[in-house]
């Protein structure tokens, strides 16, 4: 007979994405914490505001800007997914959140090493403001695995990943690649938006900084920009002073939209990995397609750390068709299903035309042709596969 209670951490993760976060002082009697809209935290006396300010600390009462019980909340829910982690700030994007987490490892005359399949605004930045901040960044191979070691020099401090990159899906070996890092030193960094840490407990792995683009599937809904790093003590103060020095804050009205979004996360999740998966087998077996990038395919580079590492794939995924890129923009041009814009991590589908090349200098890219990148939903996936037949046989060569 069982009478023992799990703990949330002995909880599996559809369980403890339900209640991560919730705090009877927060909440009250009812189940989402509200929208605890503030500027000004009011005190009881000079005494009690003097303790606030040197308190300093976190979910602690203070002035809008380090937020209220909404943002604590959701930042808690997130730090509750990731093992080992102490804590997590948010951000008004998902681009905010890496560059200001990059920002508080790296000083003038540090090396960054950057994985080539990085998100094009992370490459952006370190050729723009990191570059004029006297910080170099070198790109590497996302698959050069424990190689890495003949990558670094004296001045190298950080390592930036994304796995698997979000046009061209290679997934990285984590675990190889921070098992270097810890033995020199080094903070790795990685963008762990397509998987989460629902699919991939990154700091399990070895990671140090885990970072989610929550505009994605943290939100789900494609109704709110937000970023999230999550860390452990040991980058924790440094990390939130940063973030603060800068001014970053996000609204109280967005945090809720954010937590509500999170609560279903696994179970959307779920739906994007198991229609993505069919399309991408249904798309693998046309002859009219070239090749089919998803980390769950035996095809895909990395495929086989996939397995090893991941719980679970998501419903992001690129192909390559036979034929011109003309061809490719037609065929998105005519789907019915499928919206023509960027983002992704909603319930609604959406199709991209992306040049990977212009995105590279450390490795290569020769399919000139444009990749299809598509977002698959939450619609009927029979009705999606129908949607790509049509447009597929419609424009063929
Ligand atoms: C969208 C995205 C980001 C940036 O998030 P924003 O909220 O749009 O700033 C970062 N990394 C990846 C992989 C993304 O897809």
């Amino acid at each position: 007979m069982n009478l023992s209670k799990k703990t949330p951490k002995e909880q599996a993760p559809d369980s403890q994405i339900i209640s991560a976060g919730r705090r009877k002082e927060w909440t009250g009697q009812i189940v989402n914490t509200p929208v605890w809209r503030a500027s000004t935290h009011l005190f009881d006396s000079c005494d009690d505001l003097q303790s606030g300010v040197k308190s300093g600390g976190d979910n602690a009462f203070f002035y809008g800007r380090r937020g209220s019980p909404t943002q604590w909340s959701l930042a808690d829910a997130i730090t509750a997914m990731e093992t080992g982690a102490h804590g997590t700030l948010l951000f008004p994007s998902g681009v905010a959140a890496i560059n200001i987490a990059l920002l508080a490892i790296l000083k003038p005359g540090d090396v960054l090493l950057m994985s080539d399949n990085c998100y094009d605004p992370s490459r952006g930045f370190a050729n723009g403001l990191l570059k004029r901040m006297s910080i170099t960044t070198r790109f590497f191979d996302p698959l050069i695995g424990a190689g890495i070691e003949g990558l670094l020099c004296a001045n190298t401090r950080a390592i930036l990943l994304e796995s698997p990159g979000s046009l061209t899906f290679e997934i990285s070996d984590i675990p190889a690649i921070c098992a270097v890092a810890k033995a020199h030193d080094i903070t790795t960094l990685l963008d762990n938006t397509w998987a989460t840490s629902y699919f991939y407990p990154a700091m399990e792995k070895g990671i140090d900084i885990s970072i989610i683009a929550a505009t994605k599937y943290i939100v789900g809904h494609s109704d709110v920009m937000m970023g999230s790093v999550t860390t452990h003590e040991k980058y924790w103060k440094r990390l939130r002073q940063t973030a603060r020095q800068l001014g970053q804050v996000v609204s109280p009205d967005d945090a809720y939209l954010a937590a509500r979004g999170l609560r279903t996360m696994g179970v959307r999740l779920k739906t994007h990995e198991k229609s993505a998966l069919k399309i991408a087998n249904w798309l693998n077996k046309r002859d009219d397609v070239k090749a089919v990038l998803h980390p769950a395919l035996p095809s895909c580079p990395g495929h086989a750390i996939w397995k090893r590492d991941y719980k679970g794939s998501s419903g992001l995924f690129s192909f390559i068709i036979n034929g011109s890129k003309e061809r490719a923009a037609a065929i998105i041009d005519n789907l019915e299903l499928f919206g023509i814009g960027f983002s992704w991590g909603g319930f609604e589908s959406l199709a991209l035309l992306v040049h990977p090349e212009h995105n590279r200098s450390a490795t290569s890219w020769n399919e000139k042709n444009g990749v299809i990148r598509l977002q698959i939903g939450l619609e009927d996936c029979d009705d999606l596969i129908s949607d790509l037949e049509q447009s597929l046989n419609r424009y063929k060569d």
